[in-house]
């Protein structure tokens, strides 16, 4: 090498400077994470078979635990293999929403326990989210071929939403479905996951078949993440496609709740607008899905009779 290639010009950064606004395209605008809302029941999960599985005080619960953890685990491995920057939001959505071993869930995830939360199995989920996941999900109240089919509590007999009746799915993808937000995926049981697809259009995977109201039909947990690793996979690919929309009910919302105690509904016409429509059923009518949510939550988990 010269002494000759060395010397410095004063002029040569400036040129290459030049030269490179002459040149450069503009940068590609940076596309923000794919954002990514999980609300996670526990009915629904692959290798539950009973009730006392779900109970804080019933047996092998510490093993509904593991299942319910390992289950949420491989959904989300299954998002980052396909988007390693996504930003993954999983709320706690069954009993007291302190079940998942927060712990042993993948590090990237950001976790909501806990529920003392007025949106409950929707806590946290906003307008800035791509897509929706419901994991673990139960029929609705009264299905024959779910297991362990309620709404709410078992105090609720039914719900409607603008004359469309729905369950826990249902009333959580009305309330996304208001902030644009479409369901990508749904899991639980064969009856769940038949009700969502009905209702949603959106993919599903079947976790177990009801055997009995209270008893399943269970396939191993590693085929049951088999196939949410698949259906992610599809989600994901008709997402990006454009292949949703959001469940959209409209406002405002029309709310009729059918209960199992007429003392139920008789308290709930302490709250101003609440009509009594039978002795089992109250109708209230909110200006919009949260509105409708907040109110549908206080009238079955914090009003009991
Ligand atoms: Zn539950």
């Amino acid at each position: 090498m010269t002494d000759r290639t060395r010397r410095y010009h004063p002029w040569t950064p400036l040129l290459g400077l030049a030269l490179a606004f002459a040149f450069a395209r503009p940068a590609p605008a940076q596309d923000p994470p794919l954002k990514i809302f999980i609300s996670v029941d526990m009915e629904g999960i692959g290798g539950i078979g009973t009730g006392a599985m779900t109970s804080g005080s019933g047996k092998d619960y510490a093993t509904g635990r593991r299942l319910m953890t390992d289950e949420v685990n491989a959904v989300v491995a299954a998002v980052f293999a396909r988007e390693p920057d996504a930003e993954v939001l999983v709320n706690d959505s069954h009993g007291d929403h302190q079940n998942l071993l927060h712990t042993e869930l993948d590090p990237r995830v950001v976790y909501i326990q806990g529920s003392i939360k007025p949106l409950g199995m929707v806590q946290g989920l906003d307008a800035s989210f791509d897509g929706a996941i419901f994991v673990g999900y139960h029929a609705k109240a009264g299905d024959p071929d779910g297991f362990i089919a309620h709404t709410g509590t078992g105090s609720v007999k039914g719900l409607w939403l603008n004359d469309v009746e729905v369950g826990e799915g249902g009333m959580n993808a009305a309330f996304a479905g208001s902030l644009g937000v479409p369901v990508i995926l749904a899991s639980g049981d064969s009856a769940a996951a038949a009700e969502l697809s009905g209702l949603l259009g959106t993919e599903t995977v079947a976790t177990k078949t009801a055997e009995t109201p209270a008893s399943a039909r269970l396939i191993h947990p590693s085929r049951v993440h088999a196939l949410l690793t698949d259906a992610v996979g599809r989600a994901l690919t008709r997402l990006g496609d454009g292949g949703y929309a959001p469940w959209e009910i409209g406002e405002p919302v029309r709310i009729r709740m059918r209960f199992s105690s007429t003392t139920h509904v008789d308290i709930l016409q302490s709250i101003p607008g609440m009509t009594k429509v039978d002795g089992f059923t109250v109708a209230y009518t909110a200006r919009n899905a949260d509105e409708a949510y907040r109110l549908i939550r206080l009238m079955y988990r914090f009003v009991r009779q």
